[in-house]
């Protein structure tokens, strides 16, 4: 049988770091490599400990670092003519921009050219697995799970339900919404390495009857994820308790309506109350932190460290929010975090930060079974990095000495330059891109 043997400096991460010296929650070789066989981990360790076959094909990837993919936990594909819009909060930004480019996805056409973009960018990016909003037309879920499925991607995404508030062109209804869903859901959900996202865009564009029928969705597929929004900035807090004011606070809505649970993924819950973090906590739904979407929106500083040592602490995922975000890479993702808990007076080190983009996602989103480490067993799903990949890299890299140094200074002064090859279930994507 023809195996591949990827060769090293391989990371991967076991469990989260408490401290930056834990090193009992990592694996590190200097020289590592993965046997790779039909797109799965076969063995992965030291490089002379590797089983070897005569026939095996051996790629040398030395002095790059061979890490788990990155893992997106909240992303809008259509809105990627919305990235970089210019001086507005979020419900003005909703209206001005992102509903006016959603309503082209009625297109199907269009979805399908910009889902290939999108998943092009994340291929380039280094990013392998990602949370993603469609829009309100089954169409652009459609277009998204087929490309998807074409490049054989783990993605979990969903078409989003609104039925208020919102252009006529980009609303269904209750009903509508569920039938919608509960096809898409039968189509796509486990079908090759798709996850299907039961969607509500958040309280302000669902009626409480949407509410109820997306909660209905929730137990009928308890295998789905559920995803929308939560807490995000001041006016929208407000908009949202004045059109659910029976529900006592914005967490309240979606326990109200059985939206709370452990598939479930909040995006921004950054002003949460101490109630609200308990209710998200017992449930063990997972609050999003998306930085660059919450410093570019004026939304406010996620309180990671916080949320991380309560007494009854919240599971967290980390996010690009694109295109509320403004940046497609998780390294630069991590950057803008740094400086988003540097604000809140707290540090996050990099190897918990590294274990958050990788394993950490993959918990969160209940997929580390079979993605997000360098396991047997798991998907070859990684991203190759090189920490010399300008000038001012390899400058800096000639006075680190530590792995953790190495790390820090590849989310600071990281990017795309940095992504060597992406690969998807053991094929080489980024190259396969021709660029
Ligand atoms: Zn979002």
């Amino acid at each position: 049988m023809n195996r591949t043997i990827l060769r090293g400096r391989t990371l991967t991460f076991r469990r989260a770091p408490e401290a930056i010296d834990d090193s009992d929650a990592w694996s590190f070789e200097e020289d590592g490599g993965l046997v790779v066989e039909n797109g799965v981990i076969v063995a992965a360790g030291a490089y002379a400990s590797l089983p070897r076959g005569a026939d095996d094909v051996v790629i040398d990837h030395r002095p790059y670092l061979i890490i788990p993919g990155f893992i997106d936990a909240h992303a809008h594909f259509p809105q990627m003519q919305v990235i970089g819009s210019y001086g507005a909060e979020l419900l003005d930004w909703l209206n001005n921009y992102t509903f006016p480019a959603e309503t082209r996805f009625a297109s199907e056409a269009h979805a399908a050219q910009i889902a290939s973009a999108f998943l092009d960018e994340m291929v380039r990016q280094g990013t392998t697995t990602s949370a993603v909003y469609c829009t309100v037309h089954p169409q652009s879920a459609e277009a998204f799970f087929a490309e998807s499925e074409r490049r054989g991607m783990a993605m979990v995404a969903g078409k989003v339900m609104m039925d208020r508030n919102a252009p006529d062109a980009l609303t269904d209804d209750a009903r509508r919404s569920y039938e919608d869903t509960k096809a898409l859901i039968g189509k796509w959900h486990g079908r090759g390495r798709l996850s299907y996202a039961i969607t509500p865009r958040f309280a302000i564009t669902s009626t409480p009857a949407q509410l109820e029928a997306a909660g209905a969705l929730a137990r009928e597929f308890p295998d789905c994820h559920v995803q929308t929004h939560l807490s995000e900035n001041r006016a929208e807090i407000a908009f949202t308790n004045s059109l659910y004011p029976d529900c006592g606070d914005y967490a309240g809505i979606y326990e109200r309506y059985g939206l709370t649970g452990r598939k479930s993924l909040f995006g921004h819950s950054i002003h949460l109350s101490e109630r609200e973090a308990d209710a998200l906590s017992e449930s063990g739904s997972v609050a999003v932190f998306c930085p660059t979407s919450n410093l570019f929106l004026g939304s406010g500083l996620f309180d990671y460290q916080r949320y991380r040592r309560r007494a009854k602490p919240l599971r967290m995922a980390i996010a690009t929010d694109v295109g509320g975000g403004t940046n497609y890479s998780m390294l630069r993702t991590l950057d803008e975090g740094y400086k988003v808990i540097a604000a809140s007076g707290e540090k996050l080190d990099p190897m918990r930060a590294f274990w958050q983009v990788t394993r950490g996602n993959a918990e969160a989103l209940s997929l580390a079974e079979s993605l997000g480490s360098l396991e047997k067993g798991r998907f070859a799903d990684l991203v190759v990095l090189d920490t010399r990949a300008t000038p001012a890299m390899r400058l800096r890299m000639e006075t680190v000495t530590t792995l953790a140094e190495e790390l820090f200074l590849l989310q600071t002064l990281g990017d795309d330059r940095a992504v060597v090859e992406t690969y998807v279930a053991g094929r080489a994507a980024k190259s396969a891109l021709g660029v």
